[in-house]
């Protein structure tokens, strides 16, 4: 992807099913409502879920369309999770970090691995429950998955948090609004990063350095 400084910020998180990806970065978009960040909405082939929304939660796809899709190249990462593909679809990525939007993909390791080589500057930051139980509990809890379901996704869980090395950051969700809170500072901070603060106020450090020199 061809980018410049003042693109918005990519932002890979990831975590064990249930673990709280989705409702930290729900309450982190709701927290910022003024249009300066996204969470990107994946294609999948999975089943949805009772109240998930096709082009809210997700872009419910069956298998031919999807593999139609990863021939036209128009994922910028996809992967098979859980028996299902998921996929990232490349437009919509680029055209809003272009528009200086910061994009949340909420993703497993095997995508964030494809999208760290193709897009170096992405942040990574990895989701961990307190404990074994409470991921189980949680699972139960969120009361959309049938026991078999929530037996395969406790297996995987193990799979998935052995990569957590691979991440930027580590957020253990134990107490949500401190796992909230520095989830955001983590956000906040990257939106200083000099090179992109340079661009935003070219004109201000013109007016500051007039007399340098
Ligand atoms: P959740 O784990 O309870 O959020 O369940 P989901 O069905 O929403 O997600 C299943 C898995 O697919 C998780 O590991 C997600 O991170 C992963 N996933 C979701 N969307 C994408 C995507 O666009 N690309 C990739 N590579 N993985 C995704
Ligand atoms: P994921 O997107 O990682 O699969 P969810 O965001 O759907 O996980 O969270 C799974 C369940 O756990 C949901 O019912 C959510 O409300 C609950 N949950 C998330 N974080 C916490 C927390 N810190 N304390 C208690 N419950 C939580
Ligand atoms: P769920 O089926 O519970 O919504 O998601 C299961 C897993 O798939 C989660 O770990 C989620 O992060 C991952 N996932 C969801 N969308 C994508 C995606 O677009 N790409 C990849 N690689 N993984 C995804």
């Amino acid at each position: 992807m061809t980018t410049s400084t003042a693109d918005g910020n990519l932002f890979i998180v990831a975590a064990p099913s249930g673990a709280g990806k989705s409702s930290l970065i729900r309450a982190l978009l709701d927290r910022h409502n003024d249009g300066s960040m996204q969470v990107s909405v994946s294609c999948t082939t999975r089943a949805p879920r009772p109240g998930e929304e096709d082009g809210v939660h997700y872009h419910f796809l069956d298998v031919a369309t999807f593999q139609q899709k990863i021939e036209d190249n128009a994922f910028y990462e996809w992967a098979k999770v859980f028996d299902n593909y998921y996929g990232t679809s490349r437009q919509v990525i680029e055209e809003t970090l272009r528009q200086g939007i910061d994009v949340f993909l909420d993703i497993d390791w095997q995508g964030a691995r494809q999208v760290r080589e193709a897009y170096p500057q992405a942040q990574s930051v990895f989701i961990m429950p307190p404990s074994l139980a409470t991921l189980e509990q949680r699972l139960r809890s969120r009361g959309q998955d049938g026991d078999d379901i929530i037996a395969s996704r406790m297996a995987k869980a193990q799979s998935e948090m052995s990569h957590y090395h691979e991440f930027d950051y580590l957020l253990i969700n134990d107490d949500f609004d401190q796992a909230l809170a520095n989830f955001e500072h983590i956000v906040l901070a990257r939106r200083q990063r000099m090179a992109l603060q340079q661009v935003r106020h070219a004109a201000k450090l013109k007016d500051l350095l007039a007399n340098d020199g």
